[in-house]
């Protein structure tokens, strides 16, 4: 409750960002406060249960995937947009207002048996999430988990991810 309010103390509404009529959740504040940063890693990696890898999300789910996995003492992989990664890839395309968005991970980051903790800052729609998560699938291991800072619940995300455990630690 303690970790809750300063979490919602550090994040901060823009409105109109990216576009008219959207309330963009900044967690940049919640970044720089170094005190705030670690207990949120904390209380992700103390929920994270036993996993062997965290997947993040780019970009600000980078951010937070990294010190969670060092804290686990696990490896970190990024999922970023697509044509952003060197290597072979498995790519997973999701439906956003308008048009879609390709998702990649390299071929050869999960392998059978892992268990994956994905991470990212906010969970709005699910449909990033969601796309993740079939990447992880594709990749031939298990998708254990989603953790977030925040989860948006007026746009129901939930809905679309009823097959993965979700972890928030602010729900507003
Ligand atoms: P979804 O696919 O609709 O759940 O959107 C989630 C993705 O968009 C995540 O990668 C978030 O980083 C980003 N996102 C959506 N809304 C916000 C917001 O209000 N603040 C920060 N990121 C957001």
């Amino acid at each position: 409750q303690g970790l809750q309010q300063s979490i919602l103390g550090l994040i901060r509404d823009v409105p109109d960002y990216p576009k008219p009529g959207v309330l963009f959740k900044d967690i940049t504040p919640l970044l720089d406060d170094s005190a705030a940063f670690q207990a949120v890693v904390t209380a992700m990696a103390e929920a994270a249960g036993d996993v062997t890898k965290v997947v993040g999300l780019e970009a600000r789910g980078f951010l937070l995937a990294a010190p969670v996995a060092l804290a686990l003492g696990v490896g970190v992989v990024p999922v970023r947009k697509s044509g952003k990664l060197p290597s072979e890839t498995y790519a997973e395309t999701y439906d956003l207002e308008y048009g879609t968005a390709t998702i990649e991970i390299h071929r050869d980051a999960l392998r059978p048996g892992d268990r994956v903790l994905i991470v990212d800052d906010v969970l709005a729609t699910g449909g990033t999430a969601a796309a993740a998560a079939s990447l992880v699938r594709k990749s031939g291991a298990e998708a254990a988990g989603l953790s977030v800072l925040m989860e948006l619940t007026f746009l129901d995300g939930r809905d679309r991810l009823t097959d993965l455990p979700i972890h928030t630690l602010v729900a507003v």
